[in-house]
C-alpha cells in the first residue's frame, strides 16, 4: 500500500515539475519520497500519513519560534482579517523598516517577497550607482536564482562564469566572477585584474547554502577593504542568516559594515518577506527619489510584515541566548552518537546555524570552500538522514544545507532527537558508496 504522501508526489508530479515548487523538496539528494505536511505546531511537523517528525528545516530558516506560535497567529489573524492587500503604504511595513533599520547598518530598506528579488534589485543598485557591469561571487554561495548569480566557477581564478543553468545566457554569466570563499588571494589577484570592471562583491555573510562554513576571522572586513579601495560595493546577502544568527544577524557578531545588504526568510516569519537594504545615499537612488527602477504589487504585504514584525519584537537577545544553546546541544548529541560509531564528520557553526559534514577531519580539518563541502561522504549522509526520518527527526534533505533549530526544541523534541540518532549513526558507519556518488552538478539550492 502507497503511502498518502506517496500518492500525492505521483499526484504532483502529474502537473508541477519534479512535484515540487523548489527543487530540493524533492528529495533528489536522499532519494525516496518527501513527506507532505499538513499542519505544523512548535519544533514539529505532522504529514499527510499522520507521522510526527522533530522539525530541523525550519521552513529553511524562517521559523526561529517554533511552528504556530500563538503570539504570531493572533497577529496574522487579526491582520487578515482587516483584509489581506491593498495596494497602498501600510503601518506594519513602516514598523517593520524601523525594526530592521534599528537591529542592522542600513539606513534605508526596500521590501520585496523574495530573497531571490532582494539580491536581484540590490545587484542592479549597485551596478547604477558604480556605473559598473561586473559582479563578484563565491563558489557554493546561494544568492536566489538571479540570472547572472547562477554562474559557476570556470576553470582557474580569476576567469568569467559559465552558465550554471540553461536559460542563463553567456553574457549574463560572463559578467560575473566565481572566486572560492574564504581565499583572500583570489580576491585581490581578481580586483587587481579588473578592479574599474566591478560594480560589486556579493557574499552569504556567512554562508549556509554549502552546509555552514563561517568566514575566517577578518575574511569579511577584507572584502570590505578591497571593494572600497576599488570603488566597488560590498553586498552582503543575510537572507538566511539576518535575525538568525544574532538578533542582528551575523553583522551582530562581526560588525562589518556593509554597502548594500539582503534580507528574507526570518524577517517574513514564514510568509514570502524579503528586503534589500543600505546606505541612504544608494538606497535614494531608487525609484520614485532616484532613477533606478524597482516595484512589486505585493511589497511590504501587510500580513507578510505583520508576521514578521511580530516574530522579531519576540525575538529578543535571550531568544538568541537559547537558540545558540539549544543548537549546541542538538550537535553535540548528533556528534557524540557519530563519534560513537566511528563515522568520520565535522560540525560547524555560524551563529545559532550548524551543520554536520561527513568528511574526515584528518583530512578536512576545517571546511572552508565549497570543494571542501563536496568532498563529503555524501552516502553517509543519504543513510543518516533516512534513518533520523524513520526516527521521526526530519533533516534538510541534502548534506549542503543548515539545520535550523526554535525555541520550541525543548526537552521532549531533544529527546526525540537523541532516541534516533544511535541507529542512524549505525546506519551513516554502515553505508557503502553509491554507483552515482560524485560532487553535484551544480551548486546547491533551496
Ligand atoms: C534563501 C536564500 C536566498 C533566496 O531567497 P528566496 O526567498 O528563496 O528567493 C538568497 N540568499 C541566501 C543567502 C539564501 O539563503
Amino acid at each position: 500500500m502507497p503511502t498518502a504522501s506517496e500518492r500525492l508526489f505521483a499526484r504532483a508530479q502529474q502537473v508541477t515539475p519534479g512535484g515540487v515548487n523548489s527543487p530540493v523538496r524533492a528529495f533528489r539528494a536522499v532519494g525516496g519520497t518527501p513527506r507532505f505536511i499538513t499542519r505544523a505546531h512548535g519544533p514539529y511537523l505532522v504529514d499527510v500519513d499522520g507521522r510526527e517528525y522533530v522539525d530541523l528545516i525550519g521552513s529553511w530558516g524562517p521559523m526561529i519560534l517554533g511552528h504556530a506560535h500563538p503570539e504570531v497567529v493572533a497577529a496574522v489573524q487579526a491582520a487578515v482579517a482587516a483584509g489581506t492587500s491593498y495596494g497602498t503604504p501600510t503601518v506594519p511595513e513602516v514598523e517593520l523598516a524601523e525594526e530592521i533599520v534599528a537591529r542592522t547598518p542600513v539606513d534605508r530598506v526596500r521590501f520585496v517577497s523574495s530573497g531571490t528579488e532582494a539580491t536581484m534589485s540590490a545587484i542592479r543598485l549597485a551596478r547604477a550607482v558604480t556605473g559598473r557591469a561586473k559582479i563578484v561571487k563565491f563558489a557554493g554561495c546561494y544568492h536566489g536564482h538571479v540570472d547572472a548569480l547562477l554562474a559557476s566557477a570556470g576553470s582557474g581564478v580569476a576567469t568569467f562564469g559559465l552558465p550554471d543553468s540553461p536559460g542563463v545566457t553567456p553574457a549574463q554569466a560572463g559578467d560575473t566572477l566565481v572566486l572560492p570563499y574564504n581565499d583572500r588571494e583570489a580576491v585581490r589577484a581578481a580586483f587587481e585584474r579588473y578592479g574599474t570592471e566591478i560594480a560589486a562583491l556579493i557574499t552569504e555573510a556567512a554562508p549556509g547554502n554549502m552546509g555552514v562554513v563561517p568566514p575566517e576571522d577578518g575574511f569579511n572586513a577584507f572584502l570590505a577593504q578591497v571593494c572600497h579601495d576599488h570603488g566597488a560595493l560590498f553586498i552582503s546577502d543575510e537572507v538566511m542568516t539576518g535575525f538568525r544568527a544574532s538578533r542582528s544577524g551575523w553583522y551582530g557578531i562581526d560588525g562589518v559594515v556593509p554597502d548594500l545588504m539582503t534580507f528574507g526568510k526570518v524577517m517574513g516569519g514564514g510568509f514570502p518577506a524579503a528586503a534589500f537594504g543600505g546606505k541612504a545615499e544608494y538606497m535614494e537612488q531608487l525609484a520614485p527619489t532616484g532613477p533606478v527602477y524597482q516595484a512589486g504589487t505585493l511589497s511590504g504585504n501587510p500580513v507578510a510584515t505583520t508576521a514578521g514584525l511580530t516574530t522579531l519584537r519576540l525575538a529578543t537577545e535571550q531568544t538568541y541566548t537559547q537558540l545558540n544553546q539549544i543548537a549546541a546541544n542538538v550537535a553535540d548529541i548528533v556528534s557524540s552518537a557519530l563519534t560513537k560509531e566511528g563515522v568520520p564528520h565535522l560540525v560547524q557553526f555560524a551563529g545559532t546555524l550548524f551543520s554536520v559534514f561527513f568528511v574526515d577531519p584528518e583530512r578536512i580539518p576545517r571546511v572552508r570552500d565549497f570543494d571542501d563541502a563536496r568532498s563529503q561522504e555524501q552516502h553517509r549522509f543519504r543513510a543518516f538522514f533516512h534513518a533520523m526520518l524513520d526516527g521521526g527527526v526530519h533533516l534538510p534533505p541534502s548534506p549542503f544545507e543548515a539545520w535550523f533549530v526554535s525555541t520550541a526544541h525543548g526537552d521532549e523534541a531533544l529527546e526525540r532527537i537523541a532516541a534516533a540518532v544511535p541507529a542512524a549513526a549505525r546506519a551513516a558507519a554502515a553505508a557503502r558508496p553509491d554507483a552515482d556518488d560524485g560532487p553535484p552538478a551544480s551548486e546547491p539550492d533551496t
